[in-house]
């Protein structure tokens, strides 16, 4: 209830200083990780997802690392490369872990999981693995990569490649990311003494967890083979009371959304149903505390029924592309009318220079403009953004970390929230 937010520039006066504080303050460099606890790194590279997790026993994950290649991308359309470009995005991510990875430099990725296979979730692959070691991979695709839709191409040649790599020099094992399970990703250090500790596998490959056993349905036509975001990994991580969800690039509004401004849509055609996944999802995952936006929070997600049912407290968007987090999909996260009580969005990247005249340009100045506003009276819009659970999981802090250089200093934090 007693949000305190903390942010570096004007308002330090306005914070109770009567209230201990257990959250480090603006300005220091955030501490590694305290057993017990559990922390979740949404690392902003400017190129896509990547999001570095700390168990409470050590055990080390990460979900995705994307790097956007070659794609072409109108002018100002993409957020810029941060740091900066001196690096590609794959070794950024890479230092990072060796930051906060609970063994410093030596420290292994004990699971790595790419939740599809799109440019923006994997394309960092080859340059992780030439710095850190991976023990485990889980994707959707081993080990053939054919169903239900094909891996193939130039994307897939690196990532093979450097999942062979990988497995010739560390003897990295592959999986198959398994829907409706609960113990593929476990504490492989101390598991004994975190038993509140649980990762639920919700879905994969258009297969959705049915909330009894680990019975899964397809939800996919059977004429009709679910397309690549579609086929996105899904997981709730639970420690205590705390829940967090993370679902990669899952549509939950097929075909994106009608509006004038927004012709390419509105020349589509009507969608089948069964393409939003987010619906079935929502009543096996329940409500969280923290949300992991899907799709980057883009126009085809974030269905009112979803978040009716997940009513986070805290959502969170791994933002790259200008449009991002649009009009609608901002209104229905700010709406008291979807679901009641207060909540607080977060985004990795920002205004840009150049992303105003963007959307404007996309969305037309009456829609745009408002929006502007409202993307800037958000939470927090640019940086790294950590959650940090305390061991028991009863309570949260969000930090927002400079991206702007490799200072890990706290720029905002925001303590206080309790889990439900
Ligand atoms: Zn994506």
């Amino acid at each position: 209830m007693n949000i305190r937010h903390f942010v570096l520039l004007g308002l330090l006066g306005a914070t109770s200083i009567s209230q201990p504080a257990i959250a480090q303050p603006v300005g220091e460099v955030l501490a590694r990780h305290s057993a017990g606890g559990l922390d979740i790194h949404h690392i902003n590279t400017g190129e896509g997802s990547a999001a570095f997790f700390v168990f409470p026993d050590g055990t080390t994950m990460l979900i995705d690392c994307g790097h956007l290649l070659d794609a072409p991308r109108p002018p100002k359309y993409k957020s810029p490369p941060l740091p900066d470009d001196s690096r590609p995005p794959g070794e950024w991510v890479s230092r990072y872990i060796q930051k906060y990875h609970p063994k410093g430099e030596e420290g292994s990725l004990d699971y790595v999981v790419f939740s599809h296979f799109h440019g923006d979730h994997i394309g960092g692959l080859p340059e992780l693995a030439k710095q850190v070691k991976i023990r485990h991979v889980l994707d959707r695709g081993w080990p053939d990569y054919q169903k239900p839709t094909p891996f193939t191409g130039e994307e897939a040649e690196r990532y093979h490649a450097a999942l062979k790599a990988q497995t010739a020099e560390h003897g990295t094992q592959v999986h198959r990311f398994k829907a409706g399970v609960d113990d593929q990703i476990v504490l492989l250090n101390e598991p004994s003494l975190y038993p509140e500790f649980k990762i639920q596998n919700l879905a994969a490959n258009g297969e959705i967890w049915t909330g009894s056993g680990t019975e899964v349905r397809q939800r996919s036509a059977a004429h009709e083979a679910p397309n690549e975001n579609a086929c996105s990994i899904a997981m709730r991580l639970t420690l205590g009371r705390f829940d967090y969800f993370s679902g990669g690039d899952l549509p939950g509004i097929p075909g994106g959304e009608i509006s004038n401004n927004m012709p390419l849509i509105k020349a589509r055609a009507k969608q089948p149903e069964w393409r939003d996944m987010e619906s079935p999802l929502a009543w096996v995952t329940g409500p969280v505390d923290v949300l992991l936006l899907n799709h980057h929070g883009g126009t085809d997600t974030t269905n009112a029924f979803f978040l009716s049912v997940l009513q986070p407290r805290v959502s969170i968007a791994q933002t790259w592309a200008s449009r991002q987090m649009p009009p609608q999909v901002l209104e229905r996260l700010r709406s008291e009318i979807i679901y009641p009580g207060p909540r607080d969005i977060f985004t990795t990247n920002g205004m840009w220079d150049g992303r105003k005249e963007h959307l404007i340009q996309e969305f037309g100045e009456e829609t745009a403009l408002p929006h502007i506003q409202n993307l800037q009276n958000i939470t927090a819009s640019q940086g790294h953004i950590v959650i940090r659970v305390a061991p028991g999981g009863d309570r949260y802090a969000v930090y927002v970390l400079d991206d702007s250089e490799e200072s890990f200093r706290i720029r905002a934090v925001h303590d206080g929230y309790e889990s439900r």
